[in-house]
C-alpha cells in the first residue's frame, strides 16, 4: 500500500501530488522531516517552472532604527462603516497630536484594489518611518499590505495595524482613539528593532558528484540557483556508477548516466571536473572557495554549499579480502553477477563484516545498507543457479520497512539465513584459493563447516573521512567521530549542518539507500532555497550591538558566542557584530564587563 519510486522518492507519478512520511514508506522521524522537505523541494520547482505567479521583489528595505519615529496613520472609513459609528473629524485631531505622528489620513475602503492604492501613494507622498492602517483585522489586511509594502522595498516592521472596526463597534467614545493611540506607541517602540537586511549571492556551491551531488545541483537549478558543481573525479556518477542493480530492480549506474547527461547540459550548471577544493572563507550569503580546476585555480562566490561527497565500500583486511579470489566484497560480488562471471555454487554470506565492532579497523556503526545487499545478491545467484546453496551468516538483519519482504522472498527461494552470536563470531580460514568458514548452530550448538566456492563479506560504507574533516573544516561545520559530517539536529534538520548556510547531502552524512539519499539532496536544495531564494538575508530583530565608546577590546564577547558572530576589528578599535550570523542568543551581552555590548528590541 505504500506509494512512490525507487529511485523518485515522494513523486506519486500524478503531476503535483507529492507524497512524504509514512503514507510513502514506514520510516523513522528524520526520514520524514527529510521526505518533507524533499517534497515541498518538488512542489516549489514545480511553482518555479511558471505554474505559479510569484510576487516581485521590491528593493532591499532600508535600515530606519536610527531615525526619529515619523508615524502616518491611515484611518479606513470601510465604506462608511467606520467612518458613520465614529466622528472621524475628531478622531483624526486626537491622533494626530500624538506623540510621533506626523500625518493622519483617510481611505475609503482598505482592503480593495483601489484603498491600496491609494494607501500606496499617501506612503509614497508623505515617507513616513511608520505607517499604521486603522482598518478592520490584521489577518484579513496585514498579507495584502504587507506584500505591496515588501514589493516596494519598506520593511515590514513599518507597518502597524490597529482593528478600527472592532472598535467602533465597541460603541464607546474612547474606544477607537485608545486602539489607534496603542497602535502608535507600539510602533514607535518597535521601531528600535527593524531588522538589518543583507543581499545574499543565490547561487550555490555542490561539492561531490555523485547521484546525491547531481540531484541536488538539479533541484537548486530548477529552483533558479546557479550551481557550481566540483568533482574530484573525471567524470560524474560516484560510487552509484559502479552499482548495477537495487534489490527493487533499479539500474544505479543507468541512474547515474541519466542525472550526468541532465547536468552536463544544464546551462545553470557549471561543472568542474577533476577538480578540488583548496581554501574557503566567508559565511551564508557570501562565501568564496578557491578550487583548483585543471592547472588554474578557480575563485568561486556562492551563497551557500551542500556537502555531498559521499562514502565508498569499506575495504577491510579481513579473512583475506583482497588477496583470495575466492573472499569477496557484497558490492564486487554484484558486478560478477551483473556480467555472468559469477561462477559459485556454494556461497557464504558474512554479515556485519568488520562492522559493528570496536576492533582495530572495524566500522563501529551499521551501515544499514549491507543486509538489504545481501538479499538482493542472494536472490540474483538463485535466479541464475536456483540449485546454489547461499548461507547467510548474521547477528541480526536489518531489512526495514518493504525490505522484509525480500528476507520473506529469499528464504522462500531457499536462502539459509543463520544468526551468530558477536562473542562467537564465525571463523574464517582462507588459503590462497580456498577458503573455510566454521561456525555454531545456534539451535544445537553444533559446529559447522563450509568450503564455499565464495565468501561474500557484507563490510559496510565509510566516508573519506580525512577529506569530510579537511571540507567541513573549511566551512565551520563538524564531522562525527566516524567521520560522517555531523547535522544540525538529528531530527528535523538532517540536511542542515550546523553552521548556517551549509547542508549536506548522500552517504557523506550517513550510510543510506539511494532513495534516501535523493530524499536528503532534495531536502538540502529546499532548504537552501527558502533561506536564498529571496537574494535577502535577515538580521534578528533583537540584534546584537556594540557601543564602540565603552567597548574594551577584552574579547570576552567574542568567545562567549557560540555563533561566531563577533570578532575584534582593529581597525576600529572594538567588537564588531556579523549581522547575519548573529542570533540575538544575549550570551555577549551577558559576559561584556563594560556594558558596552547590548541588543535592539
Ligand atoms: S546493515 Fe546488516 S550487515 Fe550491515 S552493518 Fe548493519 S546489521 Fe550488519
Ligand atoms: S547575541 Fe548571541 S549570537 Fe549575537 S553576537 Fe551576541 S553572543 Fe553572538
Ligand atoms: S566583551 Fe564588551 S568590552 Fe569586551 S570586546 Fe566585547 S563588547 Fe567589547
Amino acid at each position: 500500500g505504500f506509494a512512490c519510486g525507487e529511485f523518485t522518492p515522494c513523486e506519486s507519478g500524478v503531476e503535483g501530488l507529492f507524497l512524504c512520511g509514512n503514507l510513502a514508506g514506514a520510516k523513522d522521524i528524520p526520514e520524514s522531516a527529510i521526505e518533507g522537505a524533499h517534497a515541498a523541494g518538488l512542489a516549489a520547482s514545480l511553482m518555479a517552472s511558471g505554474a505559479a505567479e510569484s510576487f516581485p521583489e521590491g528593493p532591499t528595505p532600508a535600515d530606519w532604527r536610527e531615525e526619529e519615529p515619523k508615524i502616518g496613520v491611515l484611518l479606513c472609513e470601510c465604506d462608511g462603516y467606520n467612518s458613520s459609528r465614529a466622528d472621524f473629524n475628531a478622531l483624526k485631531e486626537k491622533i494626530a497630536s500624538l506623540a510621533g505622528v506626523s500625518f493622519v489620513e483617510t481611505i475609503a475602503h482598505a482592503c480593495s484594489r483601489a484603498g491600496m492604492s491609494e494607501a500606496r501613494g499617501v506612503f509614497a507622498g508623505k515617507e513616513p518611518n511608520r505607517l499604521i492602517l486603522a482598518s478592520c483585522s490584521e489577518r484579513i489586511v496585514a498579507d495584502m499590505y504587507n506584500h505591496m509594502f515588501k514589493s516596494m522595498g519598506v520593511h515590514e516592521e513599518v507597518l502597524g495595524f490597529a482593528d478600527l472596526r472592532a472598535a467602533v463597534m465597541a460603541n464607546t467614545d474612547d474606544t477607537p482613539l485608545s486602539t489607534v493611540a496603542a497602535a502608535v506607541k507600539s510602533s514607535a517602540l518597535k521601531g528600535f528593532a527593524v531588522q538589518v537586511s543583507e543581499v545574499a549571492d543565490k547561487s550555490v556551491l555542490v561539492i561531490g558528484g555523485g547521484i546525491s551531488g547531481m540531484s541536488a545541483a538539479l533541484r537548486l537549478s530548477s529552483l533558479g540557483h546557479p550551481v557550481h558543481l566540483v568533482e574530484k573525479e573525471k567524470a560524474l556518477g560516484g560510487l552509484a556508477a559502479s552499482s548495477r542493480y537495487t534489490l527493487g530492480g533499479g539500474e544505479p549506474a543507468k541512474l547515474a548516466a541519466e542525472l550526468a547527461a541532465k547536468v552536463e547540459s544544464n546551462p545553470a550548471i557549471t561543472l568542474y571536473l577533476g577538480a578540488r577544493v583548496l581554501q574557503a572563507k566567508g559565511r551564508v550569503g557570501a562565501f568564496k572557495t578557491a578550487i583548483n580546476a585543471g592547472e588554474s585555480a578557480v575563485e568561486i562566490s556562492h551563497g551557500a554549499v551542500v556537502l555531498a561527497t559521499g562514502a565508498r565500500e569499506n575495504l577491510p583486511k579481513i579473512h583475506g579480502l583482497g588477496e583470495n579470489g575466492r573472499v569477496i566484497t557484497q558490492k564486487q560480488a554484484e558486478a560478477l553477477l551483473a556480467e555472468g562471471k559469477f561462477d559459485g555454487k556454494k556461497v557464504v554470506m558474512l554479515q556485519c563484516a568488520a562492522s559493528r565492532s570496536q576492533d582495530a579497523g572495524s566500522l563501529p556503526y551499521c551501515s544499514r545498507v549491507c543486509c538489504t545487499h545481501a538479499l538482493k545478491n542472494s536472490l540474483k545467484i538463485l535466479e541464475s543457479a536456483p540449485d546454489a546453496e547461499v548461507t547467510v551468516l548474521y547477528r541480526d538483519l536489518r531489512a526495514y520497512g518493504d525490505y522484509e519482504l525480500a528476507y520473506l522472498k529469499a528464504r522462500k527461494a531457499g536462502v539459509l539465513f543463520t544468526a551468530f552470536d558477536p562473542e562467537n563470531a564465525p571463523s574464517v580460514k582462507a588459503g590462497s584459493e580456498s577458503v573455510e568458514v566454521s561456525f555454531s548452530e545456534p539451535s544445537f550448538g553444533a559446529a559447522v563447516y563450509l568450503s564455499p566456492d565464495y565468501l561474500i563479506l557484507s563490510v559496510g560504507m565509510a566516508p573519506d573521512a580525512e577529506e569530510a574533516l579537511r571540507l567541513a573544516s573549511l566551512y565551520g561545520a563538524e564531522v562525527d567521530d566516524n567521520g560522517f559530517y555531523r547535522e544540525k539536529n538529528k531530527k528535523p534538520a538532517t540536511a542542515d549542518l550546523s553552521v548556517p548556510g551549509v547542508y549536506v547531502a548522500g552517504t557523506g552524512h550517513a550510510p543510506k539507500h539511494i532513495g534516501e539519499a535523493l530524499s536528503q539532496a532534495g531536502a538540502a536544495a529546499a532548504r537552501l532555497s527558502a533561506l536564498l531564494s529571496s537574494g535577502v538575508l535577515r538580521a534578528p530583530k533583537n540584534l546584537s550591538a556594540v557601543d564602540k565608546r565603552l567597548c574594551s577590546r577584552c574579547g570576552l564577547c567574542v568567545e562567549a558566542c557560540p555563533y561566531g558572530a563577533r570578532e575584534i576589528d582593529e581597525a576600529g578599535k572594538a567588537a564588531v557584530v556579523d549581522p547575519i550570523l548573529c542570533k540575538a542568543c544575549g550570551a555577549c551581552v551577558t559576559v561584556c564587563p563594560n556594558k558596552a555590548a547590548s541588543q535592539y528590541g
